[in-house]
């Protein structure tokens, strides 16, 4: 079609010029001198010159029309050009058009899926609400914190503000040249005076070095921590109270979980989430370590323990601990120190199996692809399903691995002498001047972490000692 409608106004234009031509050879055979037109008609040079002016113009419209079709030319293989183009993307358009559909109808199913399980996860949600009582972000007193994970051993940048960076230096700066501080510095026995009332006379320490120290004083308070204090008071020969007796911990077992997404459990606190379920006995505490000391406690032998490592950054930890009964003692141990005595009962194990039962749940609720027990023999559970196969282990107190940071009692505070070791204000049953305040003196396990209730008591034992 093209081609025709392009040849055709050559043609007629070709056409047009031999008519012209035509008209002008025999007036050019011409030799004799035309004899003048009558008046009005043309001469013959004036058509003459009329049609060579036409065969000009003529010559000239050809040329110009082929400059046109040359455009027409181009203006088509452009269309053409355009055309495939459009035509490329109206395919493509058609496809993206399909997989639009199919995707919509992919969201449609899975949105039907979920207002399916909707009912179902506000009725558990209902349920965990009903099993915690209260779940917070932990709060320390920590100042500016470089989030490197190493808190459980001590800030050396002095951003975790225990007693090293304040009380302490408080304590120097309120009483200049009155409190004196000998660090590495460990405390033997106390000597008491023959007699009545009881006092004891003379404290007998070493220093790292070797060195001994001698400390006399009116008033003894000791805090050395639910084993040190009691081992002191029995190395001491304290007698007629029961020194050691009534110890308890909150004692803890973990649950690691692997989560899709990166946990970074290991920035910052150590322990930064806590939960109280409604049952009491027993709470539940985040818990993530640096690699090395992770590793202690990462669950699994060798290349199940190495594949678990690997995972480190996708893995968190949530602790249950447990408050004990007061069933444990301190001791002297027959290779020298303390001895601690501690077997969990069944009640014990009883209420850490349903804590780390619920926490399973929680856990495979908030998302985790599988839990690990920490256990002797590896336990690891791949949906909430087989949250049973935790009872059996833990409830079996040798396979289970049990942890405490939260030694508690051996001192008892109370107001008898056969059942506690210091009486209502801090001081040691029968003497004048021994007192002990720290964590020994609970007289059972608080549950959750001690720290807070030992620096209250503290402030309450001062009023009643100085
Ligand atoms: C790793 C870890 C993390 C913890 N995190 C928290 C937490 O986040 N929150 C919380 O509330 N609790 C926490 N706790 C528990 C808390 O630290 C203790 O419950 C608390 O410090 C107990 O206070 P205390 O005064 O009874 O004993 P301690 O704080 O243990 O103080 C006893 C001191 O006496 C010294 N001592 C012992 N024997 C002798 C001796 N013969 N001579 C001289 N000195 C002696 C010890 O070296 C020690 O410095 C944590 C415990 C650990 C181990
Ligand atoms: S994470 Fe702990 S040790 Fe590290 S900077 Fe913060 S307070 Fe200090």
């Amino acid at each position: 079609m093209a081609a025709i409608s392009r040849s055709g106004p050559r043609l007629a234009c070709a056409g047009l010029v031999v008519a012209v031509l035509g008209l002008a050879v025999p007036s050019l055979a011409q030799d004799v001198a035309p004899a003048a037109p009558p008046p009005g008609v043309e001469s013959l040079d004036a058509r003459r010159a009329r049609s060579l002016k036409e065969l000009e113009d003529l010559t000239s419209q050809i040329s110009l029309s082929s400059e046109r079709v040359a455009a027409l030319d181009k203006e088509i293989a452009g269309l053409k050009k355009d055309q495939t183009t459009i035509t490329a993307a109206l395919i493509q358009s058609a496809q993206t058009e399909k997989k639009l559909t199919q995707d919509i109808a992919g969201f449609t199913t899975r949105l039907g899926d979920l207002r399916g399980q909707e009912e179902s996860i506000r009725n558990s949600l209902k349920e965990r609400r009903s099993a915690l009582a209260e779940v917070d972000i932990v709060r320390a007193n920590i100042k500016d914190c470089l989030g490197c994970g190493y808190c459980n051993i001590g800030c050396k940048w002095g951003h975790k503000l225990s007693m090293l960076e304040t009380a302490l230096p408080w304590a120097q700066r309120d009483f200049p040249g009155k409190v004196r501080i000998l660090s590495d510095c460990e405390v033997e026995k106390m000597v008491t005076r023959s007699g009545e009332p009881k006092r004891i006379e003379v404290l007998r320490a070493k220093l790292a070095d070797g060195r001994g120290v001698t400390v006399r004083a009116q008033t003894y308070v000791l805090a050395a921590g639910a084993v040190g204090s009691s081992y002191v008071l029995l190395q001491s020969g304290i007698q007629g109270v029961p020194v050691g007796k009534g110890f308890s911990c909150n004692m803890g077992a973990p649950l690691t979980a692997e989560f899709d997404t990166p946990q970074h459990a290991y920035a910052g606190l150590q322990i930064s989430h806590y939960g109280l379920p409604v049952e009491p006995g027993y709470a539940f505490e985040t818990w993530f370590n640096p690699p090395v000391s992770q590793a202690l406690n990462m669950p699994g032998w060798f290349e199940q323990h190495f594949h678990n490592m690997r995972r480190y950054d996708h893995l968190m930890a949530v602790g249950v601990i447990v408050g004990t009964g007061n069933y444990g003692w301190i001791s002297k141990a027959l290779t020298g120190g303390p001895g601690i005595n501690f077997t969990p009962q069944q009640r014990d194990l009883a209420t850490l199996s349903r804590g780390l039962t619920l926490l399973g749940g929680i856990l495979f609720e908030a998302g985790a692809k599988r839990v690990m027990l920490n256990a002797w023999d590896y336990v690891e559970l791949g949906s909430a399903d087989e949250l049973g196969k935790l009872e059996p282990v833990v409830m079996n107190g040798d396979n289970i691995t049990l942890g405490t940071g939260h030694p508690q009692g051996g001192n008892a505070i109370g107001v008898n002498p056969k059942t506690s070791v210091v009486d209502p204000d801090f001081k040691v049953h029968g003497y004048e001047n021994l007192h002990v305040c720290d964590a020994s003196v609970f007289p059972s396990s608080l549950t959750v972490n001690p720290q807070l209730t030992v620096m209250g008591l503290a402030h309450y034992a001062a009023k009643r000692i100085a």
